[in-house]
């Protein structure tokens, strides 16, 4: 990090009022917002143009997973610029062979193919197109809470409050409750049962929806964004039998999950579970430079042996992308972070939070595994009332916002959603980083503390 002087404010001035002139952000009201402006960042750090300092504890969109300006993914990238930025898709290429042939090699047992996409949307987009080809059925069923992304088809998967504003309500869509032990919709008292009835809520979905109007059944592993839902033992194999008693593909949507987030280097892997398809973006390099996929298993890659796939992407497995990818899973396996991140998890971060909790009235639950954890803030432990509601918007998530300010003005970046503030470092992040952010928390929650009745 360099001095911050007159200077170098200015130009952060300077880099703001151009953005505010010209960029128009995703999920904002264009004159509402004022973005920080970055001035560089390294390993766990990234900081502004006024010496601000901060401890990224969001990985960005949780996608950061080997930190800021990795030496070795920097250098990766800069050797690949200079030999072969671009080469189209129909080419075999260095880099995109061995980032699929990493890629296999660390996915569950038989998925063996992969197609590049751009991020992950798109890697969803794929993964249906292709069920939907394969069992020739239409339909797809997603779980309330999760989100798939921003494109058409993604945003009508999608079972969290972004979905509404484009919601056309058609697209072979229906959405089924997932497990949510801390707000179970089926009253249940313990995991086992939450996990029962849910899988039986699932399998009178596919009964009344009609199993073969049913492609796939696509699901986030561990839905993130909308809560760090970790579900029961025994779900995810569940939902597995009930693909497979009804012919349904089954997709597992590791964007978020993949590539070491939760201590392992896929969230399937907790369980031991085998999806059809697997989609990926964000960590898989870390996000340096955009990439996502779908990984494939046996099923849909024996049909697409001797048919054409009538689907495609010009940048896809895009070299500089890929060596990125390769270089980012490499460093991870060498310095490994993967054990890094369970290890933090299971010693620092959940004993950590869970000791927070303790002390802060505010804090309803936390969860998680890895470098993956939910605070769960809610005004009452009795009622469990939200301290921000489901869907709020601006003005009604003050409180947390003051958690949120307390948070940055120590130097700490967590990620927020509705209620919940969620700690998610990157996957090699020091256990005295670990404290020191704990320590932080541990002060801004008094904010939420006040609101607590
Ligand atoms: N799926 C999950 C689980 C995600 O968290 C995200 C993004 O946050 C996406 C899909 C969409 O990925 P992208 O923004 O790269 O299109």
């Amino acid at each position: 990090m360099t001095e911050a002087t007159e200077a170098t404010s200015a130009a952060g001035q300077h880099v703001l009022a151009l953005d505010r002139k010209h960029v128009f952000h995703s999920w904002s009201a264009q004159a509402h917002i004022k973005p920080l402006p970055i001035a560089g960042g390294s390993g766990r750090h990234f900081w502004d143009y006024d010496g601000n300092r901060y401890l990224d504890f969001s990985s960005q969109f949780i996608n950061l997973n080997i930190g800021h300006a990795h030496p070795k993914v920097v250098a990766a990238i800069q050797a690949q610029a200079a030999r072969l930025p671009m080469i189209a898709p129909n080419f075999a290429n260095d880099q995109r062979s061995e980032a699929a042939r990493l890629i296999s090699e660390l996915a569950p047992e038989g998925m063996d193919k992969v197609f590049f996409t751009n991020g992950g949307a798109d890697a969803n987009e794929h993964g249906v197109r292709m069920a939907r080809l394969v069992t020739g059925r239409p339909k797809v069923l997603s779980a309330y809470r999760s989100y798939h992304g921003a494109t058409a088809t993604t945003m009508q998967l999608t079972g969290d409050p972004r979905r509404w504003a484009t919601d056309t309500g058609t697209a072979g869509v229906a959405h089924f409750f997932p497990p949510y032990l801390y707000r179970s919709p089926f009253d249940s008292e313990d995991e086992k049962q939450e996990c029962e009835r849910a899988l039986r809520h699932v399998d009178q979905v596919i009964r009344l929806e009609g199993p073969a109007t049913i492609a796939a059944i696509l699901v986030e592993a561990i839905i993130g964004t909308g809560g760090i839902l970790v579900p029961p033992p025994g779900y995810l194999a569940g939902l597995r039998e009930l693909c497979d008693q009804y012919g349904i593909m089954m997709i597992t949507d590791e964007v978020m999950t993949g590539f070491g987030r939760t201590g392992k280097w896929f969230a399937v892997d907790n369980w031991q579970v085998t999806p059809d398809l697997l989609t990926f973006a964000k960590g898989v390099n870390s996000g340096y430079v955009p990439l996502g996929g779908v990984l494939i298993g046996p099923r849909v890659a024996a049909f697409f042996d001797d048919r054409v796939y009538p689907g495609g992407l010009t940048y896809s497995g895009h070299p500089l992308a890929c060596a990125a990818a390769v270089a980012t899973l490499t460093a991870m396996r060498e310095e490994q972070m993967v054990n890094n991140a369970a290890e933090l998890g299971r010693e620092v971060l959940g004993p950590g939070l869970r000791a927070l909790a303790e002390r802060h009235p505010s804090v309803g639950e936390v969860r998680g595994l890895g470098v993956f954890w939910a605070v769960e803030l809610v005004r009452s432990r009795d009622t469990r009332e939200m301290l921000v509601p489901y869907a709020a918007g601006p003005e009604e998530s003050q409180p947390v916002q003051e958690v949120i300010t307390a948070c940055k003005e120590r130097g700490l970046w967590p990620f927020a959603n509705y209620n919940r503030i969620h700690m998610v470092p990157p996957c090699n992040t020091t256990a005295d980083e670990a404290r020191e952010a704990l320590q932080i928390l541990d002060e801004a929650l008094k904010a939420a503390d006040h609101y607590t009745v």
